[in-house]
């Protein structure tokens, strides 16, 4: 297990500067007009809303000035079993801005604690964000209906409780675009526009996002009960989780021990699927990893442009804590910490619960392993495991370094070549400064291929698969962003919707989408999404 070191506070005091001058309170808003609407848009079952009241602050959003919908995820939409013409319509758009509450709602604030860069804040909880209520989708999985941007709230501290525009059409783009990929993530319903500005550094046009969630519950929220040494409610939140999200693991003599197992598990695969498809986290806090497994909380993140485990983006990681190749160690870290909250449920006297919390601990690099090692294969078009593949794998990837190759389209390009002609290796090996790089683990690629009994077009189809020829590119994000918060054009940002949509799909037609930015579109660094 990683131990805490001295400079992870250094880190915390950049975090902390970041949030002061990001968050400056604004002139408070209109004065709370919500209303009850008669008819039924969402089913809602609250199930978190019956736990204690010390779980959350019960609240209602604060209205804004001017509603105006920008995007409503119609799918997304219809698989929860919503209506999508009603969510667009004025008094949807309504609910969406936080200025209606929907029939059946329990608006609530959830209390969170967490480890900020590896620093200790006892009392988080959602600052800017209101729990509507749950609804159960087509597929039968509750999620919750949640609006970020949605107004003060007691666990505001330093903030004003609002988004701005820029940062949620971010989160939009980019949790679509992962769960495109078949990555587990909170999902985007819509994007409102609020008419009203909100301070950051310089004035920005305000906006609140509809985020749908398996649950919010994250590490951080058992860090808030063990904190306060309140055993009962980590019961119940134990509980709780265990009933929405793992209860196979109610079966087990030891539930919270077998929850443990399952969440590690979970976060095993899910940080895996990041590595595989280059994506970055920027912010991998304890209070932003969910005991579901989806990702949540899209601030500075961002996937990879060359392959580089170094790669930092955001703004306040001075020391890269949360690097690419970081991460798997990370996930463990944030586990370890849910470990340790989960103590005094898994009984029997203090060291045999330490013991069997170190144990689950200690199962994550395995996990990670075999996920991982799965995920690779797939990607170099290895139906079976032999040994050596982990070794070819690395070969490639200090290739890929040396020569600051193109994460996304060099796997994306080795799904096109066959396994025996090497002529039509010209487009891979302009992504290598030194093509011979490519050349020299080509051969090695290749003789391993002879070994898989699978023919050309299947292998490719198979790899085409599973390495995107999209991804939402960080100059095409800022692109779209740029476009919508200066000039409300927002018609960038629904065709890179529409492009990110369909990721393994060829499509000549939006082949700039494809490419990796020419070097002055590159995007050194991403900010806090507050
Ligand atoms: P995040 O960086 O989004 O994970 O947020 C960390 C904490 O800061 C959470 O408790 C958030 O609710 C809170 N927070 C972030 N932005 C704001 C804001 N504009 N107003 C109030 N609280 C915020
Ligand atoms: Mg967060």
């Amino acid at each position: 297990m990683r131990q805490r070191r001295p400079l992870e506070a250094v880190v915390a005091l950049a975090l902390s500067a970041c949030t002061m001058t990001k968050l400056q309170q604004t002139a408070p808003g209109p004065p709370m007009n919500v209303h009850e609407t008669p008819s039924v848009l969402f089913a809602f079952d609250n199930s978190y809303a019956r736990l204690p009241d010390r779980f959350f602050a019960r609240l209602n959003p604060s209205s804004v000035r001017a509603p105006r919908l920008v995007r409503l995820n119609g799918a997304l939409a219809l698989h929860l079993g919503l209506d999508p013409e009603a969510l667009s319509a004025p008094g949807g758009v309504e609910i969406l801005a936080g200025n209606r509450l929907p029939g059946g709602a329990e608006p609530l604030a959830m209390a969170y604690a967490g480890h900020q860069f590896g620093n200790w804040v006892p009392r988080l909880g959602d600052g800017r964000a209101i729990l509507l209520g749950e609804v159960i989708g087509k597929d039968g999985v509750r999620r919750d209906i949640q609006l970020k941007g949605a107004g003060l709230t007691p666990f505001s501290r330093m903030g004003d409780g609002r988004a701005a525009l820029g940062p949620v059409l971010r989160e939009y783009i980019v949790s679509e675009a992962m769960a495109a990929l078949g990555i587990p993530t909170t999902r985007a319903l819509a994007a409102v526009t609020t008419g009203e500005e909100v301070a950051r550094e310089q004035l920005l046009p305000g906006a609140v996002l509809t985020r749908v969630a398996q649950s919010h519950v994250r590490v951080g929220t058992f860090q808030f009960f063990a904190a306060r040494g309140d055993e009962e409610a980590l019961r119940l939140l134990a509980d709780h989780v265990i009933e929405r999200h793992y209860p196979e693991v109610a079966k087990s003599d030891q539930p919270y021990l077998a929850l443990l197992d399952a969440v590690v598990d979970t976060q095993a695969k899910l940080i895996a699927r990041w590595q595989l498809a280059g994506f970055i986290h920027g912010v991998m806090n304890t209070d932003n990893m969910l005991i579901a497994g989806e990702t949540i909380d899209y601030g500075p993140c961002a996937f990879m442009d060359f392959y580089d485990p170094k790669t930092v983006y955001s703004s306040i990681d001075r020391m890269g804590r949360y690097a690419y190749g970081n991460q798997p160690r990370i996930a463990q870290w944030n586990l370890a910490v849910l470990a340790q909250s989960l103590l005094p449920l898994l009984g029997d006297g203090k060291d045999a619960a330490v013991a069997r919390a170190q144990d689950a601990i200690d199962s994550f690099p395995g996990l990670y392993n075999a996920a991982y090692g799965e995920g690779m294969r797939a990607k170099l078009g290895l139906a079976q495991e032999r040994s050596g593949d982990t070794e070819l794998a690395e070969d490639l990837f200090t290739r890929m370094a040396d020569n600051r190759a193109d994460f996304t389209l060099t796997f994306r390009r080795l799904s096109d070549l066959p396994a025996k002609d090497p002529e039509t290796d010209t487009e891979i090996r302009k992504l290598f400064e030194d093509p011979a790089a490519f050349d020299d683990w080509a051969l090695r690629w290749r003789k391993r291929l002879t070994r898989e009994n699978i023919g050309d077009e299947k292998r490719q189809a198979a790899m085409r698969a599973v390495n995107p020829a999209f991804i939402p590119r960080n100059h095409l994000v800022e692109e779209a962003l740029k476009a919508a918060t200066a000039e409300e054009d927002f018609a960038p940002f629904d065709t890179l919707m529409t492009v990110l949509a369909s990721p393994f799909e060829d499509r000549p037609e939006f082949s700039r989408y494809a490419k990796p930015p020419r070097p002055e579109q590159v995007v050194q660094a991403t900010f806090c999404g507050t």
